[in-house]
């Protein structure tokens, strides 16, 4: 009976990353010298990126996105944010205590259009919440179970304390997990937020290209796209894939729209 029950699936990381001394790149790619032809027998864990839909309308319905943004760090991009007011389109921005702090001036905005904006947790201070000294991306993950509990509940607590409601999707930097980091999060009382359509690659996509992410979109997937760098080309083409949508009639959803666990239907 639940219109708005999800399906999720995993993304496994295309080969495990090795623990590895050194510097991140190394151990993402260590250099190819005869020495390390042989490679050693290093622990390795297995990152997952979850993937979220939410579930497609019936047949005469409007086809149903969520779209959701990351403000990692840093600023606001106020074309993405005004397209959304001034076109009233709903959307779940998932924010870190580290942007709540530096981007004051923004957050009346989003008080004042509870209709519009649900506040989720993208963490204390950006870093990947895996539970094991790996790198992701380059970036230093938290490396231990204490340090995911600190990332997500300081993410948590900052969004509290900027008088927003309890946050109930996490989505932690990079959105890669180990296994084990996604049970701990769950067992802090969080759902684990994917995504289906990546619509800017960390902003770094052009406008045109962004654009067209969002069109692609179908009946039940969910955006993810940045919110947080205005100075970048991206920005523009997701305040136009935004209005492209509107026009195609899509009814936007909201994360907290989905009422069932949104990770019980996990297959590896
Ligand atoms: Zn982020």
């Amino acid at each position: 009976m639940n219109r708005f029950l999800p399906t999720f699936a995993w993304l496994v990381a295309s080969a495990p990353v090795a623990f590895a001394a050194g510097s991140s790149a190394e151990a993402l790619s260590p250099p190819l010298s005869p020495q390390s032809v042989v490679a050693p027998r290093t622990p390795s864990v297995k990152l997952v990126e979850p993937h979220l839909h939410v579930t497609r309308a019936s047949k005469k319905a409007a086809p149903r996105v969520a779209l959701t943004f990351d403000a990692c760090m840093g600023k606001t991009d106020m074309r993405i944010l005004d397209t959304l007011v001034n076109e009233r389109v709903p959307a779940t921005i998932f924010v870190t205590a580290r942007w709540l702090r530096s981007n004051p001036q923004v957050l009346p905005i989003l008080a004042q259009h509870p209709d519009l904006f649900e506040i989720e947790n993208h963490g204390l201070n950006h870093i990947p919440a895996v539970d094991r000294p790996v790198p992701v991306y380059g970036i230093p993950a938290a490396g231990s179970p204490e340090a995911v509990a600190t990332e997500v509940k300081g993410g948590g607590d900052a969004i509290l304390a900027h008088g927003f409601s309890q946050s109930h999707w996490f989505r932690g930097a990079t959105a890669k997990y180990s296994l084990t980091s996604i049970a701990e999060i769950r067992g802090l009382g969080y759902r684990i937020a994917g995504y289906s359509v990546n619509g800017d690659s960390g902003a770094t996509l052009p406008a045109a290209v962004v654009e067209r992410q969002y069109t692609s979109a179908k009946d039940g997937d969910v955006i993810i796209s940045h919110i947080n760098q205005p100075g970048r080309p991206a920005g523009e083409g997701v305040a136009k894939g935004i209005l492209a949508l509107k026009a195609k009639g899509v009814q936007f959803v909201r994360l907290e729209d989905i009422d069932e666990r949104g990770d019980d239907d996990t297959t590896q």
